[in-house]
């Protein structure tokens, strides 16, 4: 089905979108809207009052003796999809269960796994999306992640 071409959806950028999308090309990864909520999820990382416990002494000992363990020296991450597990050197100790400010959850080194960047990144972007109460357009926004272990009543 044709459809006229659209103006993107980038104030002040005159390109036409790219077929179903609301960006031109140069705007899909980088719009206001990725930019809204890149600055918002700054500032809710930042207004946390556990974020300093990654600065804890205790825990930087801690996550690098973690990855030291030959069994958490690969990056844990599992594909949910193709069940393929990631090749790439584990760099980062993330939590299984987001802790949100649980110490028990934070220290517990069972909730513990070692990940790459890129895989560390992609899910800590899909919890920022289920940070706080995200209206349903801002859900529809983000693309699905595979990482699921949502804990239920937190
Ligand atoms: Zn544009
Ligand atoms: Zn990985």
């Amino acid at each position: 089905m044709f459809r006229c071409p659209r103006k993107c959806g980038q104030p002040d950028c005159r390109n036409l979108t790219a077929p179903g999308s609301r960006w031109c090309p140069a705007h899909v990864d980088d719009n206001f809207l990725t930019r809204q909520r890149a600055a918002y999820n700054q500032q809710r990382r930042k207004n946390v009052p556990w974020s300093n416990w990654y600065n804890l002494g205790w825990w930087r000992r801690s996550s690098k003796w973690f990855l030291r363990k030959p069994e958490h020296a690969i990056c844990e991450w599992i594909d949910s999809k193709t069940g393929e597990k990631c090749t790439r050197a584990a760099v980062l100790v993330d939590h299984k269960i987001p802790h949100r400010g649980d110490w028990n959850l934070f220290a517990n080194e069972h909730n513990w796994q070692g990940l790459c960047t890129h895989h560390h990144s992609q899910k800590t972007a899909s919890e920022d999306s289920g940070f706080g109460n995200p209206s349903k357009n801002e859900e529809k926004e983000v693309p699905a992640q595979p990482f699921k272990p949502r804990v239920t009543g937190v």
